[in-house]
């Protein structure tokens, strides 16, 4: 596939290609395993000596092709497709950190994230120190360590829409030899592609705007194949020198640009699973394929709803870096050009029962954890998904207690603000 064709005709037509007779639409290649004539074969292929399918937590037709497509629409040299997003992050982080090992991570994240970094990769010997992604250069650097092995944040984070300032971020990284790790799941592809500022991974909750529709739960992993992994070799010896487990061989000598790909597979795929269900995969292609047309719509829908709760005297607060005056719009400008995503925070003036109260007489708009969906949909972060952190950690985590999240859908534009407009009317 020509990598050079632009955004829209990535979305449609990359990662699968039709030949001669096949079906236009991908194949769900419904399968455990692949039969082989010969137990040779089938050797060189567990070897890594040879191309081919075998068993499908290690590789599926169905789902290298959706990995094809969202590697090129990153810019990438390869992706792997996890079953969630949460999986995602986990395995870009622990490809190349383990036990005794450190990264830095804006503390603006999506809640999920937050945990994972702060509680449970603890558990597992990997500290975290949260850092705020308006920290000077000098302030990341302070956070280093020596066993320091990845930064991370979130081009627009879940759910405080703040934008990450990846140049900055990344040249931090690079000058203490280690990645950075971008989680570009609202921005997507369409609106920002993080390898450009010098993003080295970036991954993905699948789940989000790429699906569209709701149907699967997903992720992926992206390697730009940029970052020299050699060249900070002591710091990355799972990468750097042979796995005994895997006949001795060396990702990045015997892989070159793929190094860090093969290895998330091939150690741990192998070890821990966690692929998506091939059918989970043709779901997610069919929302790929309408991905650059429902984005210009969230944000055409977003910049209007942010506009008009800015002009309401029941609003306290609107955060939404399409409008001019948002603390992220230069920020926006730089790296967002095209718009952001359809997702916006705001305040009501009043209390958590406002908000509530708002809430409940919605009538089109959905209350769900879901976000960066085609139906436009609402939550309060403070009542639900961040609900397990205490006063300190949401502050922390930079979710303020009246914090209401707006994932504006591509609906009508005059049905979604009559219905924000009449449950106003009722605060
Ligand atoms: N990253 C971001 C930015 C998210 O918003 C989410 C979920 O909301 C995740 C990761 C986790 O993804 P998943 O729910 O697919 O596991």
């Amino acid at each position: 596939m020509n990598n050079k064709l632009k955004t829209a005709s990535l979305c449609v037509q990359g990662g699968y290609k039709a030949g001669n007779g096949e079906p236009i639409e991908l194949p769900i290649i419904q399968s455990t395993t692949f039969k082989y004539d010969n137990s040779e074969e089938m050797a060189l292929l567990f070897d890594l000596k040879k191309d081919g399918y075998f068993y499908t937590r290690l590789a599926n037709p169905t789902n290298d092709a959706v990995a094809a497509k969202i590697a090129q629409l990153e810019g990438g040299v390869g992706a792997v497709l996890t079953s969630s997003g949460q999986a995602a992050n986990f395995y870009a982080v622990f490809n190349i950190c383990e036990a005794g090992g450190h990264i830095i991570a804006s503390n603006e994240i999506y809640g999920g994230t937050f945990n994972l970094f702060g509680v449970t990769m603890k558990k597992l010997g990997i500290d975290c120190t949260f850092v705020s992604p308006d920290a000077s250069e000098e302030e990341l650097q302070a956070a280093f360590r020596p066993n320091t092995r990845a930064m991370f944040g979130e081009t627009i984070s879940n759910p405080g829409c703040q934008i990450l300032d990846i140049e900055k971020f990344a040249s931090v990284a690079h000058r203490n030899g280690v990645p950075l790790i971008v989680d570009n799941t609202f921005a997507t592809p369409v609106n920002c592609r993080p390898f450009e500022w010098g993003a080295d991974i970036v991954t993905h909750s699948t789940t989000k705007y790429m699906d569209g529709l709701a149907t699967q739960v997903g992720g992926a992993v992206v390697d730009s194949g940029n970052f020299d992994w050699m060249a900070n070799a002591e710091k990355f010896p799972g990468l750097c020198t042979p796995d005994e487990s895997y006949h001795g061989l060396t990702y990045v000598k015997d892989f070159g640009r793929m190094g860090y790909t093969t290895k998330l597979v091939s150690q741990l795929m192998r070890d821990l699973g966690s692929i998506p269900a091939p059918q989970n995969s043709f779901l997610l292609h069919l929302g790929l394929q309408t991905l650059h047309l429902r984005m210009a719509q969230h944000c055409r829908n977003a910049q209007a709803v942010a506009e008009f709760l800015q002009a309401n005297p029941k609003v306290a607060w609107v955060h939404y870096c399409g409008l001019p005056d948002d603390p992220n719009h230069e920020k926006a400008l730089k790296y967002l050009p095209n718009g952001s995503c359809g997702v916006l925070a705001f305040g009501l003036k009043g209390d958590r029962e406002t908000a509530i109260k708002w809430m409940d007489s919605l009538e089109i708009i959905n209350i769900v954890t879901h976000v960066a969906d085609a139906r436009t949909c609402v939550l309060h972060p403070a009542s639900h998904t961040h609900r397990q952190l205490s006063e300190e950690q949401l502050k922390e985590a930079g979710v303020a207690p009246d914090l209401i999240r707006l994932s504006v859908g591509i609906e009508d534009i005059d049905d979604i603000l009559a219905d924000i407009s009449q449950a106003l009317d009722r605060i």
